[in-house]
């Protein structure tokens, strides 16, 4: 799906954070959202993922406001892991639950995301007992398990091993390539953006700026 974002204003205590006039987020790609601390991108993030509802202006997907439909077909994997405290083949099968998909489908999916994140070994793991970069790996699982049409990923390799980086951006593009997905990725390293994405969107004191050249 695309996101329309207009007019987006986002205050925290009456300090102006979010000034977005216009900002469109493509359909069937993947953008890289970029730019310093503090810029504003995590909270445009949480907000194009309907975390956050405190804020003026509209955004639409694929021309719709938000509603029950669209909300399950996206995700957002936070910076700060939030898995629960069971098992990682129970982390991973959450959302397919929730979405009433019955369990022999559930198995499949789970131990199928299980294999090509590489994480299988850790299937019975309690989620609290796990690495920061098998948890990242986890939570990319919970994300990608249900194909959700929009991918919000909010620094999702940040601390995280070469060959774990590896495996999770090669999933992150399957997802974009064999799904079509929508995908948006908030990013710190530049290389990384380079690499994954089609569309860069610079982020500085809250309003979109110019990316001229950076390809
Ligand atoms: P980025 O993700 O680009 O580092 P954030 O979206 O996290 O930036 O933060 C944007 C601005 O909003 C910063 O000035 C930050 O201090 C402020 N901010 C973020 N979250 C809160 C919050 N819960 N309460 C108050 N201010 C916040
Ligand atoms: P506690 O440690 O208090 O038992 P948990 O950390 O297990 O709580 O769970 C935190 C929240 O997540 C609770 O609201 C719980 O109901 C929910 N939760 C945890 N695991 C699952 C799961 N596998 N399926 C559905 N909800 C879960």
């Amino acid at each position: 799906m695309d996101v329309q974002i207009s007019n987006l204003k986002k205050y925290y205590n009456d300090k102006l954070v979010l000034d977005i006039d216009n900002l469109k987020i493509k359909k069937g790609i993947i953008t890289g959202i970029v730019g310093p601390n503090g810029a504003g991108k995590s909270t445009l993030l949480n907000i194009i993922a309907g975390m956050d509802s405190d804020f003026e202006g509209t955004i639409l997907y694929d021309g719709k406001s938000i509603n029950k439909k669209i909300y399950k077909e996206m995700t957002i994997v936070f910076q700060k892991i939030s898995l629960f405290r069971r098992s990682v083949y129970e982390n991973i099968e959450y959302p397919l639950k929730i979405r009433g998909v019955s369990k022999w489908e559930r198995r499949l999916k789970v131990e199928n995301i299980l294999k090509i994140l590489d994480i299988f070994d850790l299937k019975d793991k309690k989620a609290h007992l796990l690495s920061g970069g098998e948890s990242q790996k986890v939570s990319l699982g919970r994300a990608l398990v249900f194909n959700p049409k929009l991918l919000l990923l909010d620094e999702p390799t940040s601390n995280i091993d070469v060959n774990s980086t590896i495996v999770m951006e090669r999933e992150i593009v399957n997802h974009n390539k064999i799904n079509n997905a929508t995908v948006v990725i908030i990013t710190h390293d530049f290389k990384q953006a380079k690499r994954l994405c089609d569309e860069i969107v610079w982020i500085e004191r809250g309003k979109v700026g110019k990316v001229d050249g950076f390809f």
